[in-house]
């Protein structure tokens, strides 16, 4: 039995090990014997979570494994892994074979037929006798039924059988099975260890692709990419001319590529238009370009971040609206849509991340009074607001929001600080989120009286709060 190995019509591709995953490879490896049946990777976006669930995964499957537990790299499992095709290894990513002719095609989610596929296949006998392993890869993107699919094989895998799982959205996962898993932080490069590995991989400008790719290595690889950098170039040309910019042409641009590309390039022009939007909104309060570094850009953000101040004292849409509340007027509207790709209600209790491609920008959407008053933090000097929201954040850091209350057209943009985490599962079922306090400057201010203004009285009570 052991050499009957079914060759899959069409192998995925294979990550390598990242220089700065070496040390926590090698300590976690070193317990082997006591390794998880379910792990989960966890850490932001691409930093090599992915290549690191696989090098386990070939560790698990490679028959001449050294005593501190690295795979060989040699052993015909370490080869059948690497090639893609283990028969005793599956990947459930985003991406499916077509079994006839073996043809690739990408998916949004990791359905439960998958899931139904994997529960079979941890059951059936290892075709080489050493683990049955199963990577899934991001784990947020099962739907539902998919993840409940999975419980029973988390809570009671057969013997010798290990589940990967992978995910820069953990709090996506559904407790249950969060709760069956053991995680681990997969580790972060330092920008010195990224920009080395970066350097070695051809990029010739990688503190650009870095800042594009808010210094995550494997998305700042992406971003290099001469197409890519073109097609950056030339979004970014247009928004620095708003008065010139034509929708229709930017949208042809997406159009290019025809229907498969169509989501690919959506997605970079979002991307671009939130870290865009980001610094306009840096600039605006004098800090430095972020994601847009270099002279051209500075000049442009520069020239632009005025005509945005200059739009603040008036305000056609709402002639009473507060002094500031009207920022971003001047910006094409079709910016503003798109600078809010994912706004989520507070009154609905989701704790879901906001925009989902730039850490530092928040949009915040509220319409009701009571989930305003249960996100506003008055204790904080100058002000500050709770923000339901499952990514990590630290003490301190630095972000952006724009807020939307009761459906007021204009929306509020305002820096801040986080002083407040509420980590995930804590006590009282409080929900998880950050607390931010705005920044001591005029948009602080303007933010804080809407708020005071919209809660009147309220703004007294003791009524519990997400904070207090
Ligand atoms: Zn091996």
């Amino acid at each position: 039995m052991a050499d009957e190995t079914p060759t899959p019509p069409a192998a995925l591709p294979w990550l390598t090990l990242l220089p700065w995953q070496q040390d926590a490879a090698r300590a976690a490896l070193s317990h082997r014997s006591s390794w998880p049946h379910a792990l989960l990777i966890h850490g932001p976006r691409g930093i090599g979570k992915h290549a690191l669930a696989l090098y386990f995964a070939q560790a698990l499957l490679c028959e001449a494994a050294s005593t501190d537990g690295l795979p060989c790299g040699e052993c015909a499992g370490c080869r059948y892994a690497v090639a893609g095709q283990h028969p005793d290894l599956m990947r459930l990513e985003l991406v499916t074979i077509a079994p006839d002719d073996g043809t690739l095609e990408w998916v949004d989610t990791i359905s439960i037929d998958r899931v139904r596929g994997l529960t079979e296949f941890v059951h059936l006998t290892s075709h080489r006798q050493r683990a049955k392993v199963g990577v899934i890869s991001p784990a947020e993107r099962m739907n539902t039924a998919a993840a409940n699919a999975l419980l029973k094989t988390l809570e009671e895998p057969p013997d010798n059988t290990y589940l990967i799982l992978v995910s820069d959205e953990p709090g996506r996962l559904m407790p249950t099975v969060l709760s069956r898993c053991r995680r681990l932080a997969a580790p972060v490069p330092t920008p010195a260890d990224a920009r080395v590995w970066l350097v070695a991989q051809g990029v010739g400008t990688p503190e650009e692709a870095m800042a594009q790719a808010a210094g995550a290595p494997l998305l700042a690889l992406a971003a290099a990419d001469p197409t890519i950098v073109a097609e950056r170039r030339a979004w970014l040309a247009a928004l620095a001319a708003p008065e010139r910019l034509s929708v229709q042409e930017l949208s042809a641009r997406i159009d290019e590529g025809g229907k498969d590309e169509r989501k690919a390039r959506l997605a970079h022009a979002l991307d671009w238009l939130t870290g865009w939007i980001a610094d306009l909104a840096r600039v605006a309060a004098g800090a430095p370009a972020r994601h847009n570094p270099g002279a051209a850009q500075d000049r442009a953000l520069s020239l632009l971040s005025r005509a945005v101040a200059t739009a603040r004292p008036s305000c056609p849409s709402a002639p009473a609206a507060p002094r500031g509340s009207c920022i971003v007027n001047r910006l094409p509207s079709s910016v503003l849509i798109m600078a809010d790709p994912k706004p989520f209600g507070i009154a609905a209790g989701t704790a879901v991340g906001a925009g989902p491609a730039r850490p530092g920008v928040l949009s915040l959407n509220i319409r009701e009074k009571a989930a305003l008053y249960a996100a506003y933090m008055p204790f904080l000097r100058g002000g500050g607001i709770f923000i339901p929201t499952s990514r990590q954040y630290q003490l301190g850091e630095e972000v952006f929001m724009l807020l939307s209350l009761m459906d007021d057209p204009n929306r509020i943009a305002v820096q801040g600080k986080v002083v407040w985490i509420t980590p995930e599962g804590v006590q009282g079922n409080r929900t998880q989120g950050i607390g931010v306090q705005f920044t001591q400057d005029e948009t602080g201010s303007t933010a804080r009286a809407t708020i005071e203004q919209i809660l009147g009285e309220a703004v007294g009570s003791s009524r519990p709060t997400h904070t207090m």
